[in-house]
């Protein structure tokens, strides 16, 4: 996520902790379902993320690619999906703060009652009953293309995402790598690029067989290319807003070749780490949160997780299971923000609270 602003390393804490019932922690797409369900089951809450926007993944990897096991949707794409789960929370008006990296937490005691004060990297503190991270895969960052002439280039004419199809309309365009986005986006991109050359440094992929099937037909077609090579050297030359890049150098096993090309997306994966969330004392597996899977509790007292960060049995990274871990977690947590009251389970089409709600928004 290189055009995204991190959070600052650390900054001087704000004047008074931010009480609430709720922190989630990260607003992907499962932070963000999990703000609308605080808000349907009464409980008051606030996101933090450490990126400048919400949306998580579906925003920072893959905002223009169509989903389509979400339930009764039966397609959209990845950034439609943000804005409806926005819209779906909006009533509640939680706030939501940005550039906002959760660093620590730590046990409380307020009025004979346990709570947890989390610390951020901007100077936040959010006083709270119980926490749920939805911190997805952690703080994650896309695997770079390890050629000194490439920092230049980022964010201009190297690319770690396609943010934007209309971005690349009549370019020459490199696409580097052998998974799945590699292949999705060289087949998108050929629609409106004035040529794409997928590069992938050998003929087997990790991706779905089905992707594999339409690049080779597409390239029989004539209507992209492919080479088998590594990345050997980017040429640049002056442009009118800087540096740009003329064309893409590649090892082959036979001679080099050169690419001319005016954009180079390199989708090498990401390279994922659970972040300060690992030091949380917290049981993980794998770097994830190791969680009950009747609560969504971690093994710390108050602290759940949902979405890609959980980690149980049989766990899959869908967001219709995080969607699913987050409501049960919230119930859960509804005991520690009101621990003398009964939570009365009452379906949101006899809500007439909720309603009346979601109504006047
Ligand atoms: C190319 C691609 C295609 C996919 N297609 C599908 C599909 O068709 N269907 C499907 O169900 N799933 C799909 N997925 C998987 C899906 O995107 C994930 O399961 C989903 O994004 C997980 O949501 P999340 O909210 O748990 O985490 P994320 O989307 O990863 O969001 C987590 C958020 O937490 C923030 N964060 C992390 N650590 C901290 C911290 N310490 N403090 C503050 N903020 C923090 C991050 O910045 C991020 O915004 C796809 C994934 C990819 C990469």
């Amino acid at each position: 996520m290189p055009e995204s602003t991190p959070a600052p390393a650390s900054a001087p804490l704000a004047a008074a902790p931010v009480r609430t019932d709720v922190l989630i922690i990260g607003a992907g797409p499962v932070g963000l379902f999990a703000a609308f369900q605080a808000g349907v089951l009464g409980l008051q809450c606030e996101l933090i993320d450490v990126l400048d926007r919400p949306g998580g993944q579906c925003t920072e990897l893959y905002p223009e690619k169509p989903i389509y096991d979400i339930p009764a949707v039966p397609g959209c794409l990845a950034q439609d999906l943000v804005d409806r789960l926005l819209e779906q929370c909006a009533p509640f008006a939680f706030p939501m703060h940005f550039g906002q990296r959760a660093s620590s937490v730590a046990e409380v005691e307020r009025d004979g009652h346990a709570r947890l004060l989390v610390t951020t990297d901007g100077g936040k503190q959010f006083d709270v009953a119980a926490v749920l991270v939805c911190a997805g895969a952690g703080a994650f960052a896309p695997q770079r293309v390890a050629l000194p002439e490439a920092a230049a280039l980022e964010g201009r004419h190297l690319h770690y995402a396609v943010r934007e199809v209309a971005r690349f309309a009549g370019k020459r365009v490199v696409v580097a790598g052998g998974g799945d986005s590699a292949l999705d986006w060289a087949l998108a991109l050929r629609k409106v690029a004035a040529r794409v050359t997928l590069l992938h440094r050998r003929d087997g992929f990790r991706a779905a067989d089905a992707s594999v099937a339409e690049m080779k037909a597409a390239v029989a077609a004539g209507e992209m290319d492919f080479v088998i090579g590594m990345l050997g050297a980017l040429q640049c030359a002056p442009g009118p807003d800087g540096e740009q890049l003329a064309a893409v150098e590649v090892r082959t096993r036979e001679a080099p070749l050169t690419l001319p090309a005016d954009e180079l997306v390199a989708l090498y994966g990401l390279v994922t780490e659970p972040g300060p969330i690992a030091h949380w004392d917290l049981e993980l597996r794998a770097g994830r949160v190791l969680v009950d899977t009747t609560t969504y509790e971690s093994s710390r007292r108050g602290i759940f997780a949902a979405g890609d960060i959980a980690y149980y049995p049989n766990k899959q990274k869908l967001i219709l299971s995080g969607f699913h871990e987050a409501a049960l977690a919230l119930r859960r947590a509804y005991h520690y923000a009101f621990p003398d009251k009964a939570l009365v389970h009452v379906h949101t089409s006899n809500n007439a609270t909720l309603k009346e709600r979601l109504t006047h928004a």
